[in-house]
């Protein structure tokens, strides 16, 4: 954990967030700027600005929990960025995937956020 951070803080419950889901090593909440509706981001809780920040056991959760995430929304189609460094575009200084829904065209985006 980092004093600073604010995924950490996130984490420890010092910032709100909408918490999605949480294990040992992983969390996941919901983008405070979301690019479409249901965009979340996946973290570890092993602080770390870039991915070789990182140790591999910390990782492996990240895409299967944003996979759960969008299978329990019901999004079927959905893009997965991971911004590494500044020149990536990456903003917040702590590991992260987007799990960024794309609308279905004919249907709309069919989001079913199960019970929390
Ligand atoms: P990056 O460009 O990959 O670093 O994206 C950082 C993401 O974190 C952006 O999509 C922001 O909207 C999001 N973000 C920043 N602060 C917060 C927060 O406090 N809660 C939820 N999302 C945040």
């Amino acid at each position: 954990m980092a004093a600073s951070c604010i995924f950490c803080k996130i984490i420890k419950g010092e910032i709100p967030s909408m918490k999605i889901f949480e294990s040992e090593k992983t969390f996941a909440f919901l983008d405070i700027n979301p690019l479409s509706y249901g965009h979340a981001l996946v973290i570890p809780k092993h602080h770390g600005t870039k991915l070789t920040d990182i140790p591999d056991d910390s990782l492996t959760e990240l895409l299967p929990v944003a996979k759960k995430i969008a299978q329990a929304a019901g999004v079927t189609d959905f893009n997965i960025l991971q911004n590494n460094g500044r020149i990536a575009h990456q903003v917040v200084d702590h590991v992260h995937v987007h799990m960024i829904p794309k609308p279905n065209e004919t249907e709309g985006l069919g989001i079913h956020w199960p019970q929390q």
